[in-house]
């Protein structure tokens, strides 16, 4: 970061910070495609190898491209450093493989992303790092589940689909004192609307796929946070390989100039249509942390700066009705992706929560009524209209 980087505003930096000119003096941000890196000499070659003075070697390593993305992703999220990775879930992977070893215990809150708990499960289980789960809001609860073994806290909040909140800085305190990291995945609100770090997290993960991005063209992730943890994490990237492709850091970079707006204007129409929906008759209840009824809303207040643009609404009719409110749309997408600028709609029990026990589901809420929304940015109208078609038939 630049030392006047500093002093900007969010809405600036997401549009000037970590582009440094090059001598073609290109007012827009390049892309460098290319795999390596050439040197004027022999001196110079062996002198950056060994790390006597900085400069690009091989992009494994890095790429103008996305340092561009991962200095201005760090100046958003207020952290030292940012590492960028091919994915979100190899964000979490090098994160793990980076701080922890045999014999360390994670714990983490049970509305995660699927592939996050079988990350955690299947494969950091393989070698012998465990995770508990516990309720996201329950701060006793987290404190239980903490044993001497434990190094991380990992937690996703808001939660998906259900919009449960944790309050960061009393887990952050509760993690220090048991030696543990803080990790929260920042996907949902992004830094424009929560900045975990500002509250005591010492990590923040970001899938880069979906807002960051915010029109669904690519695959990415990072993680952000202090230069000792990150400088692991770029280990890990560097020799194992899930490194960002500059094509992409590019589409995440320009993406990050409309965050700002996009964010505002995303939250601005889910907050707008869950009020609606909250007072439609086949609505048996909106999951959505903007709505004064939702339990957490004094504390999603007080930690963030907007509600986030995903919600559970939860219809009359079980997963008929469900079905019949999304089958009956012709606008929205039905998909399982979000953060993107057109409005998209899931079942999460018969999609991305298929692969839970019917126990597990219950546990975490997900009902065969609940439907999901990620709110985009066509007109709130026409996003109504689409779902009223639906939702007056099921209401008779
Ligand atoms: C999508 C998502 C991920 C995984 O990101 P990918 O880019 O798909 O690998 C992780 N966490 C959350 C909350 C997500 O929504």
């Amino acid at each position: 970061m630049e030392p006047h980087d500093l002093d900007w505003n969010i809405d600036t930096l997401a549009i000037r910070s970590g582009h440094q000119r090059t001598h073609e003096q290109e007012h827009s941000e390049p892309i460098f495609p290319t795999s390596s890196f050439v040197y004027g000499s022999a001196a110079e070659a062996a002198r950056k190898f060994a790390g006597d003075e900085p400069g690009n070697i091989y992009s494994r390593f890095t790429n103008p491209s996305v340092r561009t993305f991962e200095q201005r992703l760090a100046a958003l999220e207020g952290g030292e450093r940012c590492v960028a990775t091919s994915s979100g879930m190899a964000a979490i992977l090098c994160t793990a493989l980076a701080l922890l070893k045999a014999g360390d215990e994670i714990v983490a809150s049970r509305s995660l992303f699927g592939s996050t708990v079988s990350l955690f499960d299947k494969y950091l289980g393989k070698f012998g790092i465990t995770t508990r789960y516990v309720e996201l809001s329950n701060l006793e609860a987290w404190e239980a589940a903490v044993t001497p073994a434990t190094r991380l806290l990992f937690a996703e909040t808001p939660s998906n689909p259900l919009s449960e909140i944790v309050d960061i800085a009393a887990l952050a305190e509760l993690a220090h004192r048991h030696d543990a990291l803080l990790a929260i995945d920042n996907c949902f609100l992004t830094p424009v609307l929560q900045r975990p770090l500002d509250h005591g997290a010492d990590l923040v993960i970001h899938s880069a796929t979906k807002y960051l991005d915010g029109q669904g063209r690519a695959i990415g992730g990072a993680v952000v946070g202090r230069d000792k943890h990150l400088e692991e994490v770029f280990g890990v990237v560097r020799t194992c390989g899930p490194c960002l492709s500059p094509f992409n850091a590019w589409i995440f970079t320009k993406g990050l100039e409309t965050l700002a707006l996009r964010m505002k204007a995303h939250a601005a129409n889910a907050l707008t249509l869950a009020a609606w929906l909250d007072a439609h008759p086949a609505v048996v209840k909106v999951h959505y942390s903007g709505l004064a009824s939702h339990p957490h809303h004094e504390l999603a207040k007080r930690q963030q700066r907007g509600f986030g643009a995903v919600l559970g609404l939860e219809v009359q009719g079980g997963r008929e009705g469900a079905w019949s409110v999304i089958d009956a749309t012709r606008m929205l997408s039905i998909t399982g992706n979000l953060g993107d600028v057109k409005t998209t709609i899931t079942h999460p029990a018969t999609t991305t929560h298929g692969r839970l026990s019917d126990d597990q589901k219950a546990i975490a809420g997900i009902t065969e009524g609940l439907i999901r929304i990620a709110v985009g940015l066509e007109d709130l109208d026409d996003i109504r209209d689409d779902l009223a078609r639906g939702l007056d038939a099921l209401a008779g």
